[in-house]
């Protein structure tokens, strides 16, 4: 297995990172360097994040008919997924994981050997890596969303699938056609490639997108949901991606609220 050593010219743009944030982020590197060798690890990686991110909500809406407290911190008080609803969106996750998403990894793996740097970024690195790739894929997803409300065929061809909840549950989060996920794992993957982002930040935005997509569709409103964490408005959130699968024409960001603000689309 080839090792590389990253040069500190890398980590010139966020200034000087030896300090007891890079060491605590070699701690967590060196374990997790050996598991990303695997094939298998970004499918097993995927998969669990989504799923273990989804477990607690839907636990939640179990125990909601039996816990009137709990209804205080749902958009829909009166909604409660059914097995019907649960079942079939978690069996598409799998199929899709297994049909597509391991099948593009693995050929992304065999492509790239596993050339994995030794040390671990600087923590200033990765949260600005991770500020920026959220943002980028912010901008890019929407473009493509907008896009796809806005051209008819787009609509019901790509994006249809993904509004047939409403209202949402966070197992509904990746209910979605195949050309959907591959949009969202592309402009995922794109930004971390050209932002040259070290394979630790990658994994840390990938936990970040995964649980604030998970956040957005789970139709709780917490008051430590990330919305009310970001100040002056900036985020949008759960209560603001309701609103999308609820009224079609607004809110087309995932997750700030900026581009909607400039052209006119926030509610
Ligand atoms: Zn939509
Ligand atoms: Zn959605």
């Amino acid at each position: 297995m080839k090792k590389k050593r990253r040069g500190k010219s890398k980590k010139a743009g966020f200034g000087n990172v030896t300090n007891s944030g890079q060491l605590v982020l070699q701690f967590v590197w060196d374990p997790v360097r050996t598991l990303t060798q695997s094939a298998f690890f970004p499918v097993i990686f995927a998969i669990t994040t989504y799923v273990g991110f989804c477990l607690p909500f839907v636990a939640l809406d179990a125990l909601c008919p039996w816990v009137p407290a709990l209804r205080r911190y749902k958009i829909h008080p009166d909604f409660s997924p059914s097995a019907r609803q649960l079942l079939p969106c978690l069996r598409q996750t799998l199929y899709q994981h297994a049909a597509f998403v391991f099948p593009t990894t693995l050929l992304y793996w065999l492509r790239s050997p596993a050339a994995l740097p030794e040390d671990a970024p600087g923590l200033l690195e990765l949260v600005g890596h991770v500020v920026l790739c959220l943002l980028l894929f912010d901008a890019e997803f929407f473009a493509w969303h907008l896009l796809h409300h806005r051209v008819p065929w787009l609509y019901r061809t790509f994006h249809k699938l993904h509004h047939q909840h409403s209202p949402s549950f966070a197992l509904a989060t990746q209910y979605m056609s195949v050309w959907e996920l591959f949009s969202l794992s592309f402009f995922d993957m794109v930004n971390l490639m050209l932002l040259q982002c070290h394979p630790l930040t990658a994994l840390v935005f990938h936990v970040v997108n995964i649980w604030l997509s998970v956040e957005d569709h789970s139709g709780y409103d917490f008051p430590w949901s990330t919305h009310r964490l970001v100040p002056f408005g900036w985020y949008g959130g759960v209560v603001h991606h309701d609103r999308h699968h609820s009224q079609f024409t607004c809110n087309f960001s995932p997750y700030f609220t900026h581009w909607d603000r400039l052209l006119g689309t926030l509610r």
